[in-house]
């Protein structure tokens, strides 16, 4: 397990010096596919690049299985990294690169034939050994690229953005291959992506950040249905925020109300909120539109125009207080009709702000 403790990184000093990250922590657990995820600049890179030991932490340390692991220049972590370039040697034959970090570790020739052999096997490669790397498709030296990442067994693979060169289709077809590789060789993946929907689909966990800091962690589906702060919620898919009053707290549960409407139970991200306005989170496929006189609506707005996308329509709605909400619905209703909207409350979702 990684074990990142109050992590600082800060680049230059005085006016022009950028805080990467502040006050990092976080676990990843021993053999997961842990993803971070977040917009550019938010630091992702720098937390992989510390964890590899490219960069040194400003303050705070990071430890590999109860141990700080500081003072270990990058070679000598039980840790490799994919870069998004590849960085794969373009004259060498596949299996030349991928024994490559063996040689230099100075592995007994037979030891490192067998390596490569079982490396070929597993991405799926057999066919291509003595072929140039140069003259592999893009998905092809991605392949070759993660092989000779995982071929001296590190504990924990870093991979920075590693699926961005390829197309839409190859893209959705490594997700898939890159979880395989992970489960049967049982190695920590550490996964960079600021694409959500490549974090949802692949990782057992995610962290998501933002400006520096890990605003979540949780799984795809805590991160999903139950997103803590606006910054997640906004984030993770288009989801929609609106304004409810609190009432107050029945146990775990906080009381909203919409407008003039009954009072609903509803999960929360925070206990400690006072009553008066909050944001709720309310994603566009748990809405069902009703007659807006129907004691179902929790909210009413006029339909401003829909848009087709083929597995149905998404309904663009005003609300009385202006918001602009989106709904998926199968038949649209005519811009300018007043309509109502339900959700189940357990899919609603009060942010922390
Ligand atoms: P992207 O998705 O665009 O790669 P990221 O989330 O990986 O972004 P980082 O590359 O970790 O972000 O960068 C975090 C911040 O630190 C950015 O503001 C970046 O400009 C800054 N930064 C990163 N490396 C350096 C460096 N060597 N010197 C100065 N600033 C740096």
């Amino acid at each position: 397990m990684i074990d990142v403790r109050h992590v600082t990184k800060k680049f230059g000093e005085g006016a022009t010096a950028v805080m990467a990250l502040e006050d990092v922590s976080l676990i990843i657990p021993e053999g997961s596919f842990f993803t971070l995820l977040g917009p550019s600049g938010c630091g992702k890179t720098t937390l992989l690049r510390l964890i590899a030991g490219f960069e040194l932490p400003s303050e705070g340390e990071i430890r590999l299985d109860g141990d700080s692991i500081g003072h270990l220049p990058p070679h000598k972590r039980p840790v490799n990294t994919v870069f998004q370039n590849y960085a794969l040697f373009p004259h060498m034959s596949v299996a030349r690169n991928i024994g490559f970090g063996l040689e230099m570790l100075k592995r007994p020739k037979t030891e490192i034939a067998a390596t490569i052999e079982e490396m070929l096997d597993l991405v799926q490669l057999g066919a291509f050994a003595a072929r140039r790397v140069d003259q592999l498709s893009g998905g092809q030296q991605q392949r070759v690229a993660l092989a000779r990442a995982l071929a001296p067994r590190p504990k924990v693979l870093l991979l920075d953005e590693p699926l961005s060169a390829l197309d839409l289709k190859l893209r959705k077809g490594m997700q898939s291959e890159l979880k395989r590789l992970q489960a049967e060789t049982g190695i920590t993946f550490v996964f960079v992506t600021h694409d959500q929907s490549e974090a949802l689909a692949m990782s057992d966990q995610i962290a998501v950040m933002s400006a520096g800091a890990v605003q979540q962690v949780g799984t795809p589906e805590d991160i999903y249905t139950a997103p803590q702060s606006r910054f997640v919620a906004d984030f993770i898919g288009d989801t929609n925020i609106v304004t409810g009053e609190l009432l107050g707290y029945d146990g775990p549960m906080a009381q909203i109300r919409f407008g003039e409407g009954r009072s609903l139970s509803v999960k929360t991200a925070s206990a400690t909120l006072v009553p008066g306005p909050v944001h709720v989170a309310l994603r566009p496929e748990t809405i069902t539109i009703c007659d807006a006189a129907s004691d179902a609506a929790l909210l009413i707005g006029t339909v401003r125009d829909a848009t087709y996308f083929g597995a149905g329509s998404q309904m663009s709605i005003r609300l009385e207080d202006g918001t602009e909400i989106q709904a998926q619905v199968d038949r649209p209703s005519p811009a300018g009709t007043l309509v109502g909207l339900n959700c189940d409350s357990a899919m609603l979702q009060v942010l922390a702000d």
